[in-house]
């Protein structure tokens, strides 16, 4: 979904990205996701973006590779910061990680939540603290059966 910029003013307009086809499709996800946006502009080259996303993705166990549900709701506020109106002259910190540049007068939110999705992934998942994984010898998983190595 592509916002013109231009077009905001400094009451908040609301985004809903209605269908799936922004998700992107490296991640298994279980049901639909939803994803709304809040957009105002703050100043003539900055605007405010609040967004949500909430989705269940399915992530295999590091461990034994059985498959996860895991929920994330996420909430999360970025400056969008356009560089035509010299939103990115000098003052902007490139690190900075609540910034969100755009070179044109378009902001794409599918991008932007498509980012939040690989950004809420977990470093490491495990489908319990006492999981045991597969043997790297026979590949048995060692939850529901017992080594086969000898
Ligand atoms: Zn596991
Ligand atoms: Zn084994």
């Amino acid at each position: 979904m592509k916002v013109v910029l231009s077009g905001l003013n400094r009451r908040e307009k609301m985004f809903t990205l209605a269908d799936d086809g922004w998700f992107p499709s490296e991640v298994a996800k279980a049901g639909e996701a939803m994803a709304g946006a809040g957009l105002c502009r703050l100043d003539a080259a900055f605007w405010s973006l609040a967004g949500r996303l909430r989705v269940t993705l399915v992530l295999p166990c590091d461990r034994c590779g059985c498959e996860l549900h895991w929920p994330v709701d996420d909430e999360f506020i970025y400056r969008v910061a356009s560089e035509e109106s010299g939103g990115q002259d000098g003052e902007v910190d490139e690190e900075d990680a609540a910034l969100w540049p755009v070179s044109g007068p378009v902001l794409d939110l599918a991008e932007v939540f498509r980012e939040r999705v690989f950004l809420t992934l977990p470093e490491k998942i495990l489908c319990a603290e006492t999981c045991r994984g597969l043997c790297a010898g026979c590949g048995a998983d060692l939850n529901l059966e017992p080594c086969r190595c000898l």
